[in-house]
């Protein structure tokens, strides 16, 4: 696509919006945004999820999804907003789905570059083999929702996927605090265990663990392969529920190189940029910025800087 013309087709409101975003990381010095925490699913199972959101069954208040947009259309969007690499979450909410999800992403991966081959899976007979297939088939990050997926992160079936994982080093976003409501096995305490067994493991905790804000901080003390990504949090919506507390800004600028971009697109309740704003709200400068938005997912994915 040539310079330039990458609003083509778009409404006047998306253009403004994609100016807004490719404004806020140019400010930055930074060749674009790298989003962990995107979402890509086939069209039945995202307008499932879609259609639950919007009923108002999570989140205490309407969630009218923004974004609910044909695929290629969400995909132009987030070009023009500059984010040059993304994942492309997916998860099962039940057993015998995940091995089908994964074929699909392996497809969806292979027709676009700028998503990373992602994966997931759930507790049941064969998820050993699975993810051990996806990841030699090249998948570079995996999702886990232990609150949609109602699953014990510590069931005896994941044992060899915690394993595999922290052996070849493919990070995990893990969706384990208790927010936006509580499940069986969200909180600290279930995920610890496993980091306790599986040291090497690379995990992602989504939504800043919100509402366990403190309590993921502190895991992310204890073990130096845990990140936190920001989806959602510090966003109005979110701090209306579950608001961060200020106290642990010192703490968010001292693990600096764990905090990751993410934001839940398409998924969410407001536009894009509420969330980038959100984070420079926080205050903690353009350096802080500059690397949660692009290099440390950078680096902890093993992506080429630069690498548009
Ligand atoms: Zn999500």
């Amino acid at each position: 696509m040539p310079a330039g013309c990458d609003t083509w087709g778009m409404t006047p409101d998306q253009a403004g919006e994609a100016a807004e975003v490719t404004a806020f990381w140019r400010e930055l010095g930074i060749p674009g945004l790298v989003d962990v925490h995107v979402h890509f699913m086939p069209a039945n199972v995202l307008a499932k999820v879609w259609a639950f959101f919007n009923e108002g069954k999570e989140g205490g208040r309407p969630w009218h999804v923004v974004y609910q947009l044909p695929q290629d259309e969400r995909l132009a969007l987030l070009r023009a907003f500059g984010v040059r690499r993304f994942g492309a979450l997916l998860y099962p909410h039940k057993p015998d789905m995940a091995a089908w999800l994964n074929s699909w992403a392996v497809e969806f991966a292979a027709e676009t570059p700028d998503a990373l081959h992602s994966a997931t899976f759930f507790p049941e007979p064969g998820a050993g083999e699975y993810v051990a297939s996806a990841v030699a088939a090249g998948a570079r990050l995996f999702k886990a929702h232990l609150q949609v997926g109602r699953y014990d992160p510590r069931d005896e079936l994941l044992e060899p996927v915690w394993g595999l994982l922290a052996e070849a080093g493919v990070p995990v976003v893990v969706h384990c605090g208790s927010g936006p409501t509580p499940g069986l096995f969200t909180g600290p305490g279930p995920i610890s265990e496993v980091l306790a067994r599986h040291r090497d493991l690379r995990m992602i905790v989504a939504h800043m663990g919100a509402p366990e804000y403190t309590e993921f901080l502190d895991l992310a003390d204890r073990h130096q392969g845990v990140h936190l990504d920001t989806t959602m949090a510090f966003s109005d919506f979110l701090e209306w529920r579950m608001p961060f507390p200020r106290d642990l800004l010192p703490r968010l600028a001292a693990l600096g190189d764990r905090i990751v971009l993410g934001t839940d697109f398409p998924n969410i309740p407001y536009r894009y940029e509420h969330q980038l704003h959100a984070l420079a709200k926080l205050g903690l400068g353009d350096d802080w910025l500059a690397a949660v938005c692009y290099h440390n997912p950078t680096r902890l994915l093993g992506l080429r800087q630069g690498a548009r």
